[in-house]
């Protein structure tokens, strides 16, 4: 539910940002949008997921916060853009504006014949897109396979439509630095942000399912992985050489972690088990490894899962 250009607003905000105090940590910073930014010297925030504390209309914007787990007195607060509910004409049945989406991307029918699928730039040399909710009364539910492959886009808003994004759909998208899946997207297949170099912040939709063996891998900027507890299956490679992450939260029943989901993670500090699970480790048929990780221990279950056994598939021991 939340919108890219949020994030793309907080990133310009904090470049712009007027440094009020430096004398010491922490350091406020603030701007002429309203948005806060807190920097500390002395850790690299470990953040939770955002919380919405005022829901946004078609007429106000909302707010929401976030706390930093190394220091429950680090808080971010930043706005959520109106919101509005498009309809089959892409106009908000709410207030009747009329979503102003990107023109000439190409789009195809699903042999289904029941929604379509965003299959390519086509014609659109824009680079930030505002993808339609509805083409001929009928929802954008994919991004087909490769659609975006190695485009050169900045930002990229998606449809609430949205149920499947395809395998390489965003691979090398280099210079997105933001994603937002919607919350109805079920399935991010294999390769599908691989090499997005420049993604810093991504929100996982509510209704994830399944992540795809090396959906994130390469994408060296993101700080942190928290992912919804329907998530079920996280895939082989799926966040490999995602150096700068620092943080993963793995959702209530992910039962499944692929071999190398986890690896060259080097900054992995802290990974959080929303239920302190019972794993099997195994690297083969004749190496395996039961343990129970921790809740609160989040440091060794990084080191474990990004390291000591990174190359190992991990299965989730029926509670
Ligand atoms: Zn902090
Ligand atoms: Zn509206």
């Amino acid at each position: 539910m939340r919108k890219g250009t949020k994030i793309i607003k907080t990133i310009a905000c904090l470049a712009g940002c007027t440094l009020i105090s430096s004398a010491c940590a922490p350091t406020l910073t603030s701007c002429a949008r309203g948005e806060e930014a807190l920097t500390f010297d002395d850790h690299v925030h470990i953040w939770s997921e955002w919380t919405t504390t005022v829901a946004p209309t078609c007429e106000q914007v909302g707010e929401e916060t976030r706390v930093c787990l190394a220091d429950g007195t680090h808080i971010q607060t930043r706005e959520i853009p109106p919101r509005h509910e498009y309809g089959k004409d892409n106009a908000c049945t709410v207030c009747g504006a009329a979503l102003n989406y990107t023109r000439g991307l190409d789009c195809k029918l699903d042999e289904s014949g029941s929604y379509y699928v965003v299959t390519g730039m086509g014609t659109c040399v824009d680079k930030e897109i505002v993808l339609p909710y509805y083409v001929d009364g009928l929802p954008i539910a994919a991004i087909g396979e490769g659609a975006f492959f190695g485009a050169d886009i900045e930002d990229i808003i998606l449809p609430e439509t949205l149920r499947h994004i395809k395998s390489s759909a965003f691979y090398r998208c280099e210079k997105l630095t933001s994603l937002d899946i919607p919350d109805d997207v079920l399935n991010i297949d294999d390769e599908a942000f691989k090499g997005c170099k420049s993604v810093k912040s991504v929100t996982f939709g509510s209704s994830l399912n399944a992540i795809g063996k090396s959906a994130f891998a390469d994408c060296f900027a993101i700080e942190s992985a928290i992912m919804p507890d329907g998530v079920q299956s996280i895939g082989d490679y799926a966040f490999n050489f995602c150096t700068s992450l620092g943080y993963v939260k793995i959702g209530r029943e992910t039962d499944y972690i692929g071999q190398y989901a986890f690896a060259n993670c080097y900054n992995l500090s802290h990974v959080r088990f929303a239920n302190g699970a019972d794993w099997t480790i195994s690297k083969n048929s004749t190496m395996t490894n039961s343990r129970i990780l921790s809740i609160s221990d989040t440091a060794t279950n990084a080191r474990h899962i990004s390291s000591q056994f990174c190359e190992c598939f991990w299965r989730r021991n029926d509670d």
